[in-house]
């Protein structure tokens, strides 16, 4: 087996965060006069949560690629972790996005666009009825309040480890006892998560039996495959016997696609045949402009009219005055229509598939004990040797430091994998030599870790 050596890790990553600063005096300086105005320095706070003394700052970008305020090129395989999916600036899209922009934005009324998407994702994923909204976690958000309304039913059910964006209900993890506990680093939470929420564990399906026996839960939010700490992939039976125990017990399943959507055109759901009550989805689906959207089955849907007064619906906790816009749904139709086709995921799932052998091979050449999961045109590595089964599992083997050093040797030879986690996504501009790179510059890290 191959060795990583611990302190020719350290000494190597040195080397790297003084490579990044010399390669990047522009970001660099920007990122001193970004500290005088914005928090953090930085616009949204998890910008800071890079491997370098500070962020890049982009120039520019098209298809699979960027370059940053130095004129360096990268590849990306961060692809805004997933809202950039359709690959950066689509033509087809931009193309629609200026003709809407002089036709009016926002109105409070429909334009012929919603239906055609909403149509469209009848098709893709098999629910019959749609809402939109902006954001993947306003999408859950809404959700989980519906789901409420029409059980009357108080809790929810999400995993360990699972991320569902910034909804209060799901920031809630298992601490060693077992016990439901605010997610470390959850920021002021508004009541302690455990009196909201129940949390068990991926593919535990005893765990999660005991959760609805009581009766007292409106959903179970989930992703199809765990992808938010690294990615954690059912085992075979586990999405039948979910569905078996939601509906015995009365309760509503909801599946949340917005990175598992990377398994196809209707998402896991429609690659693996499941039958959820709610999907939600948001990111990618309008080429990077703010949308999401979130479906539900005819039964769903006559239970939330029944439930609702007409003249409350606007101030019911669920909407946005600028949910479902008429930009948002501009870039939606032409994203659906023209970029994240089923021809261009078959293209993608095909480069996902060359870029995990191309990391299985080096990982096999140097003899690491590591693995790479993929799920579609998504792929992560994990630097032990098994794939884990639960979010706890996948957490505790998570390597910080090996992380670090990769993101860093990939970022300082023009390639951007996933903040967080080693995950990398496939966009239709991807190429084969953008995939190619990585594996060169992958194998060249992991010659670097031997010795
Ligand atoms: N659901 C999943 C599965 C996600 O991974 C995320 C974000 N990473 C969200 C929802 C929230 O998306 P957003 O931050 O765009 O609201």
């Amino acid at each position: 087996m191959g060795e990583v050596d611990r302190s020719r890790l350290d000494s190597l990553i040195q080397r790297e965060r003084a490579r990044f600063e010399e390669l990047h005096p522009t970001s660099k300086a920007l990122a001193e006069r970004a500290k005088q105005s914005l928090l953090y320095g930085v616009p949204m706070n998890w910008m800071t949560r890079w491997p370098g003394a500070f962020p890049i700052f982009v120039r520019q970008a098209t298809g699979a690629h960027f370059f940053d305020v130095d004129r360096l090129g990268y590849v990306d395989l961060c692809l805004g972790d997933t809202g950039a999916m359709a690959g950066h600036s689509p033509p087809p899209a931009v193309e629609r996005i200026i003709d809407r922009i002089p036709e009016g934005l926002t109105f409070m009324l429909p334009t012929e666009d919603a239906l055609w998407v909403g149509e469209e994702l009848q098709r893709r994923f098999g629910l019959p009825m749609w809402q939109f909204c902006l954001t993947a976690t306003d999408a859950n958000r809404f959700v989980l309040r519906l789901a409420r309304q029409i059980t009357g039913r108080p809790k929810v059910v999400v995993h360990n480890w699972s991320y569902h964006g910034t909804v209060d209900e799901t920031l809630a993890t298992l601490d060693p006892k077992g016990r439901v506990v605010p997610r470390q680093g959850n920021i002021g939470p508004q009541v302690d998560p455990a009196l909201t929420t129940k949390v068990v564990e991926f593919n535990d399906v005893e765990g999660l039996e005991k959760a609805l026996a009581p009766g007292d839960v409106a959903c179970v939010l989930v992703e199809p495959a765990l992808t938010n700490v690294g990615i954690v992939l059912p085992e075979p039976g586990y999405h039948e016997r979910l569905r078996e125990l939601t509906a015995k017990s009365g309760t509503l399943l909801v599946l949340d696609e917005t990175h598992t959507i990377c398994s196809g055109t209707g998402g896991y759901t429609k690659a693996y045949g499941l039958q959820p009550d709610f999907l939600t989805i948001g990111k990618p689906l309008a080429s990077g402009l703010p949308a999401a959207a979130y479906g539900m089955t005819t039964e769903v849907a006559e239970r939330i009219v029944a439930a609702t007064a007409w003249h409350e619906i606007d101030v019911g906790g669920i909407g946005g005055t600028l949910a479902a816009n008429a930009l948002s749904l501009a870039a939606m139709r032409a994203t659906l229509e023209h970029v994240l086709t089923d021809a261009a995921f078959e293209r993608m799932i095909g480069l996902g598939v060359r870029f995990t052998e191309g990391v299985e091979k080096v990982i096999a050449d140097f003899q690491l004990p590591w693995h790479v999961t993929r799920l579609g045109c998504r792929a992560e590595y994990l630097f032990q040797p098994n794939p884990p089964r639960t979010g706890a599992e996948a957490a505790a083997q998570a390597d910080h430091q090996l992380d670090a050093f990769l993101h860093l040797y990939c970022l300082n030879r023009g390639i951007l994998l996933t903040p967080f986690h080693n995950m990398a996504l496939m966009s239709p501009a991807t190429s084969e030599a953008d995939v190619d790179l990585h594996t060169q510059v992958f194998g060249e890290a992991a010659a670097e870790l031997v010795g």
